[in-house]
């Protein structure tokens, strides 16, 4: 936390925490008293009902979201040799996850309004050794499903969804997680559904993905200490199932609250427009689930980004930037090849984006005073200006 007193926080878990206390410390205990810590039932029950809850058949419990998506596409026959399509603006997991499996990735930019990829720029970067596209359902939108599927079925592609930020997202009649061969989760405690700590999960229909995902997170054992393939120790601990299981229940109404927060800022910041502040756009109605509430700040706000978010930070009000530098101008992945330039539109959304607090739990009154703070500061900039 800040030096300053902190007077609206980016996410405030407690809230959620405590309506449901007693349960979690009641499921905590059973796992104590079965002491199954390791693949045991509150694990198996989870796992159920989450793969359910996505419109999947199997769920595979893992360490966190990024084995999801690393052990995942490996789950899927993913790697060496294959070219992964994904958007250049997302958390560098994906990345990652796409690497480790051994795959070579393939960015693509993105659409300015919505921030999702822009599958119309992706239909250049096919070639014959693409395997599969891994969209990122970011904020908690979900990328459009039609368009998404006449893509891959066009070129013959597997779809693996990054759907770490769209615990239970729907768009047009589709439910995020159920678009592809396999989706993946984290359980990171401030996604929309999270753990008391890691974790994550990858959700499929496919029943030969499932098992082997079943062997990949357990050394890569069929049975007890017979090994088919090098897999490794990525397991969801059962006390972590334990605690996600209580709160699974709760999660479409903490969704529905982060919905009506999210409206709430839009008309809140409708005025700001002609200041050059917007929101990005929600084209999935309320199927978007606001993993983060994101609005870009452009060249024609008197104030610049920076200035704006230090200033409600001073005034106590936190703010993030998801993600400041987009994954191919990251020093770690020189390697790639790409350069500053290659993605305008995710390299433009870099510098304007802004997230303004968003939890279950956020007040009306809260979200009015953090837009009235930035009404005013921008206000009081271009007042400033005209004088000069
Ligand atoms: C959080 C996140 C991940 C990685 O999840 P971890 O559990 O932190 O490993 C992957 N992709 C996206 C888009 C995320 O937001």
């Amino acid at each position: 936390m800040n030096d300053v007193n902190v007077k609206i926080p980016f996410v405030d878990l407690s809230l959620q925490h405590q309506s449901i206390q007693k349960q979690m410390r009641q499921a905590i205990e059973d796992v104590l008293e079965r002491g199954d810590f390791i693949l045991g039932k509150a694990l198996s029950d989870f796992e159920a009902e989450f793969a359910s809850a996505c419109g999947a058949e199997y769920g595979v419990g893992v360490a966190c979201g990024t084995d999801a998506i690393a052990l995942g596409l490996q789950a899927c026959n993913i790697g060496a040799g294959s070219e992964v399509i994904l958007p250049a603006n997302t958390f560098v997991a994906t990345l990652i996850g796409v690497l480790r499996a051994g795959a070579t990735p393939v960015f693509v930019d993105c659409d300015p309004n919505t921030a999702l990829i822009d599958l119309a720029a992706a239909e250049n970067a096919v070639t014959l050794k693409t395997k599969a596209i891994v969209p990122v359902h970011l904020y908690g939108q979900v990328v459009s499903p039609q368009e998404l599927i006449n893509f891959a079925q066009r070129h013959d592609l597997m779809i693996f969804e990054d759907a770490a930020q769209a615990h239970l997202a729907h768009r047009d009649g589709y439910k995020a997680g159920s678009l592809g061969i396999a989706a993946a989760y984290s359980f990171y405690p401030s996604k929309n559904l999270g753990a008391f700590g890691d974790g994550g999960i990858l959700v499929t229909k496919d029943t030969e993905v499932a098992q082997k995902m079943v062997r990949l997170r357990n050394y890569g054992a069929s049975k007890k200490y017979f090994h088919v393939e090098a897999g490794t120790n990525s397991r969801l601990d059962t006390l972590q199932a334990a605690v996600l299981h209580q709160k699974l229940p709760h999660l479409a109404g903490w969704n529905a609250n982060r919905l009506e927060i999210a409206r709430q800022y839009d008309s809140e910041l409708a005025p700001l427009k002609s200041m050059g502040i917007t929101p990005i756009e929600n084209q999935s109605g309320d199927g978007h689930v606001y993993h983060l509430y994101v609005i870009k700040v452009d060249e024609s706000c008197p104030l610049q980004r920076e200035e704006i978010q230090e200033k409600l930070a001073a005034l106590g009000i936190q703010t993030g930037i998801h993600y400041p530098i987009p994954c191919h101008l990251q020093p770690a992945f020189s390697n790639l090849c790409y350069k500053m330039g290659d993605f305008p539109h995710s390299e433009k959304l870099a510098k304007q984006i802004l997230s303004l607090p968003m939890y279950p739990g956020l007040t009306s009154s809260q979200v009015k005073e953090v837009v009235a703070v930035i009404a005013s500061l921008v206000s009081e900039k271009q007042g400033k200006l005209l004088h000069i």
